[in-house]
This record gives structure tokens, C-alpha cells and sequence, in this order.
């Protein structure tokens, strides 16, 4: 066993998982669903369902997700076989959750990219409060549909590249999407026609002028695909089936009751984008044969569709997983896309703004006229913040509050250091990982007899005398293998403790003695002498002084 246990330690990779598997499959070690059971089941012999659930949501994982499908099904039938409609055994728990296993223990394992999910809710939902408070901006009136909007919503949702998603306010409040869909667009051309193609029609340069300016770059083609001439140009080059077939990866509905009033609004209203759309005709910036009327019509349409914050999140969460939607798993956009369009939000997402938001915020983001603020964190997750109030830069005013109150905590911002982060929060990280993760590093650099490293761990002010799940040491481990110059720097520089005991009750010098390491042995047991000599010397000194104090 202890042989075992001390090749699993230092072989962790390979050869560690796949005699796991072995051991697991010929019943030697418990399945992953057993475990499962008694990671939730906490000591008890049965689950209520609802704390299966309750366990489940803290992890980020939703009911709804579609990668949970059939263990939701399963449970949904095994409940109505069960006595009280509640109670889950061993057996019948293993039933529901064996179809989705790998996700389930991910999750439980907190193996996702927001480890501590619950506490980073949390830290959402405070922003989320104090954005709320903030009173100035103006609803956007300019589209008659748009001033319908009380002033008063707010909502904000993400969900992470490994599909765990949070919402708080009004998340499940329909509303259109206007400029946020300028970058879906912009990446399903470049998706459908490349790089070069797109940007033979459209620059890749701030304009640094207002989002609606009947104006061009000196090649007369649009500065970029964020503003509209760039966005009516992109139109052009999209087609309905391409953007229908990306929404419906993405598991967004499109066609709401209100969708066929949102686009008349918007085309009534729409006298400069019909002035751009014949400046442009005219200076040639379309594809031959493009007819400039109905690509304005199609321009209007994709501006007036529907979402919520929910479901906005998962595009904002597809473009922070490199076009790979989290919670179908489907690749909606091609990796060269995604980047494109992450670099142009970078530079020119958010209006006049978008300079100081690239300095402040430091996160790739598309803002728009109904009040909507799609944030990218990239390889994290995507934000959606909503609340129609607007800054006179044409900005959510509680969007932009949280997304600056966002990376002020959390070291999110692109030029965050991630190595040395002192004040502000890494939520990618967990506490206790990181400790085991430390004693395996230091555990396997004593086995290797590597004292280099190990002199950069105690510089480092690791614990040198941490143990792990046998209560082994690094002292215990080199002095098996015969690493004298290991044992030398751990007793000396170190000053560990010379005679750690292991769950076996092994000291260092049992495990130089049982493995022969005579020159370890020696060196151990001068330390020993000499700590148990000087431990003597002062009992005697205090036990004299004690008798001389007394007597006196
Ligand atoms: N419907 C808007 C327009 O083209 C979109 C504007 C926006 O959200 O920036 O005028």
C-alpha cells in the first residue's frame, strides 16, 4: 500500500490516472458516481433531490443546461417511481447522474475556471447593487420603440467558457440588441469570407467620430465594422441563413412578438442610415450587384432583435471561448474570427468612449442605443449589462459603473499581472488548490533530488514542512530516495523537523534505513543527536534552575 501510494504521489500523470481508471473499473476503487454520491450525500444514506440541486447551482451549473439534459430527465422520471417524490438512494442517485458524469464531477471538483463560484456571484451581485443606486443618464428616444423603457431596469448575466452562469435584476426583460450585434456580424462575415475578404470592404481603425457620422477613411471604405457605415457594409456581406444558423447554436431566439414593431421603428427613423447607406452606394463601398435598400433593411432587422441578458450572455460567453458556445459545445465561430472581433471591440466598441474604456476597463465590449453592454472577459466569460439610462457618449450609465467597479476588484483588466496580485481579486484561482497543488510541486522536486527548485520554494517562503495526504514531508521523501544534498538543504537551511512521522509512523531515518541510504542515515541522525541532546541539555538547565529557584 505504502509502496503505492508513494508511486501515485510522484507519478501523478500518466501512469497515476490510468491505474486509477484500472482500479476503478475492476471495482478495487469507488466509480465517479459513487464518490459523486458521497461528496453530496455528506454521511448520509439517502439525497433529497432538492439538496442535489441546491449543490448543483452553487457550482454555476444551471438545471436548464442543455449538457445536463438527460441526468435532468432521468431524475424527473426516477422521482415519480420514488415513495415521497423526494429521496434519491445510492443506487437510484448513480441512475441520474451516470449520463452526465465528466460535467458532474468537473463541476463538483470545482475543476471550472471560477473555482469558488458562489463567493464570485456574490462579489457580482454587490457591483451590481451599487450600480443600481447611480439615478443620471437618459433613455435613448430617437426610435419611438426605444423610450418606451423605464429608466429604473437593470440587469446583469454571465456565463462562463465552461457554461456556469449567474443573473440578478431584470435579466429575463426582452430588449434589442441595436449595436451589440455589430460584432456578431462582423465575426460571421469574416467566419463565412476570411479576414481579407471582409477588410478589402472595411478598415480596422478607430473613425474617432460619433457612431452614426456620414463619413469614410481616406480609402473611402468605413473605419471599422463597429460603426454604422462599417456595420452596413458588413450587412452586405452576411447572409439571413448565416446569422439564423449562428443564433440558433447559440440557443438565442430572434423572432419575438415585438420584433416585426422594433424593425418599422427603426427603418422610419432610419434617415442617416439610409443617408450613409446612398454615400457609400455611391463611393462604391458594397459588392458588385449588392442591392443598397434591402442590405439597409437587413441592417435594420439584425439591430432590432430581441434578447435578454440571459441570452445574450452565452454570445458574449461563445466570443470569450474562441466561437465555441459553452453550454451547447457547438462552434458557432472560427478562432481567426472570434479574435478579430475581440481586437476591434477592444478599439472601437464603445462609441467616443472607447479609448478611456480600453485604459480603464481593459476588456474587449460592445455597447448599444437600448442600453446594452456586452463584455468580453477572454478564455473567462462574457457579461451582458443592460439598463436603458445613457451617458451623453451614448453609453449605459450602470453598465459602464460595472464594468469599471468589475476590474477594480477583479484582476480582470488585459494588463492585470496574474503572477504578482496583490490587492486585487483572482477569482480563476482557489485557496486549497493551490496548497495541494504547492506540496505536490514540493513533494516531487525532493523526489527528483531537485535542490534548485526547492531553494526557490523556501525563498518563495513556502511551508518546506508541509505534508500531504499521508502525512508525508519532503524530508521523508528524499531521504527514501537517497537525495543527501535534498536532506542536507532541508535540515540545514531549512531547519525542518528532523523526525516528522508519517500516517504509517515513519520517521526520515526509518525510510534511509529501509531503502539503505547509509549517508542519509548519518546525516539524520547527527541532527537527531544533536536536537535531542540540546532538548536534554535544557530540560536539565531548567529542571537545575527550577530546583536552585525553589531551594532559594
Ligand atoms: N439603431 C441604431 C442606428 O443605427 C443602432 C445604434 C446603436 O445602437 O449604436 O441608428
Amino acid at each position: 500500500m505504502k509502496i503505492w501510494v508513494r508511486f501515485a504521489v510522484f507519478h501523478s500523470c500518466h501512469p497515476f490516472i490510468t491505474l486509477q481508471l484500472r482500479r476503478r473499473n475492476a471495482g478495487i476503487l469507488p466509480s465517479l458516481e459513487d464518490l459523486l454520491f458521497y461528496a453530496v450525500a455528506e454521511g448520509q444514506e439517502t439525497i433529497p433531490a432538492h439538496k442535489f440541486l441546491t449543490a448543483l447551482k452553487a457550482t454555476g451549473l444551471c438545471t436548464g443546461d442543455p449538457r445536463l439534459k438527460e441526468c435532468m430527465d432521468t431524475l424527473k422520471e426516477t422521482l415519480k417511481n420514488t415513495s415521497d417524490g423526494v429521496t434519491l438512494d445510492r443506487h437510484l442517485f448513480k441512475k441520474c447522474v451516470q449520463s452526465n458524469i465528466v460535467l458532474l464531477t468537473q463541476a463538483f471538483r470545482k475543476k471550472f475556471v471560477i473555482p469558488d463560484f458562489q463567493s464570485f456571484s456574490s462579489h457580482i451581485d454587490e457591483l451590481y447593487e451599487s450600480a443600481k443606486n447611480l439615478t443620471e443618464g437618459q433613455v435613448a428616444d430617437y426610435i419611438p420603440q426605444l423610450a418606451k423603457f423605464s429608466s429604473d431596469l437593470w440587469g446583469v448575466s454571465l456565463c462562463t467558457v465552461d457554461g456556469q452562469r449567474h443573473s440578478v435584476g431584470d435579466t429575463k426583460e426582452p430588449f434589442c440588441l441595436q449595436s451589440c450585434v455589430k460584432p456578431l456580424k462582423y465575426a460571421v462575415a469574416v467566419h463565412d469570407h476570411g479576414t481579407e475578404h471582409v477588410h478589402s470592404f472595411i478598415g480596422k481603425e478607430p473613425s474617432g467620430l460619433r457612431f452614426n457620422k456620414l463619413f469614410l477613411d481616406e480609402d473611402d471604405k468605413p473605419h471599422n465594422p463597429m460603426v454604422n457605415a462599417g456595420a452596413i457594409v458588413c450587412s452586405s456581406l452576411i447572409k439571413v441563413k448565416s446569422v439564423t444558423l449562428s443564433f440558433t447554436l447559440l440557443n438565442v431566439t430572434w423572432f419575438h412578438c415585438g420584433y416585426g414593431i422594433q424593425f418599422q421603428s427603426e427603418r422610419e427613423s432610419g434617415d442617416r442610415n439610409f443617408a450613409i447607406g446612398y454615400y457609400m452606394k455611391e463611393k462604391k463601398c458594397f459588392p458588385d450587384g449588392t442591392d443598397m435598400t434591402s442590405v439597409l433593411d437587413f441592417y435594420f432587422q439584425l439591430c432590432a432583435i430581441e434578447v435578454t441578458c440571459e441570452s445574450a450572455s452565452v454570445m458574449a460567453a461563445t466570443l470569450a471561448n474562441g466561437g465555441i458556445c459553452p453550454i451547447t459545445g457547438e462552434r458557432v465561430l472560427s478562432p481567426e474570427a472570434v479574435r478579430n472581433t475581440l481586437s476591434l471591440m477592444h478599439s472601437c466598441g464603445m462609441y467616443d468612449f472607447s479609448g478611456q474604456f480600453a485604459f480603464h476597463v481593459g476588456l474587449p465590449a460592445k455597447s448599444g442605443v437600448a442600453g446594452g453592454i456586452l463584455l468580453v472577459v477572454p478564455n473567462v466569460m462574457g457579461i451582458v449589462c443592460w439598463s436603458p439610462p445613457l451617458d451623453k457618449l451614448g453609453n449605459s450609465v450602470r453598465g459602464i459603473q460595472f464594468c469599471t467597479d468589475l476590474v477594480e476588484h477583479f484582476n480582470f483588466h488585459n494588463y492585470d499581472n496574474l503572477r504578482h496580485f496583490a490587492k486585487k481579486h483572482d477569482p480563476r484561482r482557489e485557496g486549497g488548490d493551490q496548497r495541494v497543488k504547492s506540496v505536490i510541486n514540493l513533494l516531487f522536486a525532493a523526489y527528483t533530488g531537485d535542490v534548485s527548485a526547492l531553494r526557490r520554494f523556501a525563498l518563495s517562503s513556502i511551508d518546506m514542512e508541509q505534508r500531504d495526504y499521508d502525512s508525508r514531508t519532503a524530508l521523508h521523501v528524499a531521504a527514501a530516495e537517497g537525495h543527501t544534498e535534498v536532506v542536507r538543504f532541508l535540515l540545514e537551511a531549512c531547519k525542518v523537523n528532523p523526525e516528522p512521522r508519517d500516517r504509517w509512523g515513519s520517521t526520515p531515518i526509518d525510510e534511509a534505513v529501509q531503502f539503505g541510504h547509509n549517508d542519509v542515515c548519518v546525516l539524520l541522525m547527527c541532527v537527531c543527536v544533536c536536537v535531542c541532546v540540546c532538548v536534554r541539555a535544557t530540560y536539565c538547565c531548567v529542571n537545575v534552575s527550577t530546583m536552585v529557584y525553589l531551594q532559594c
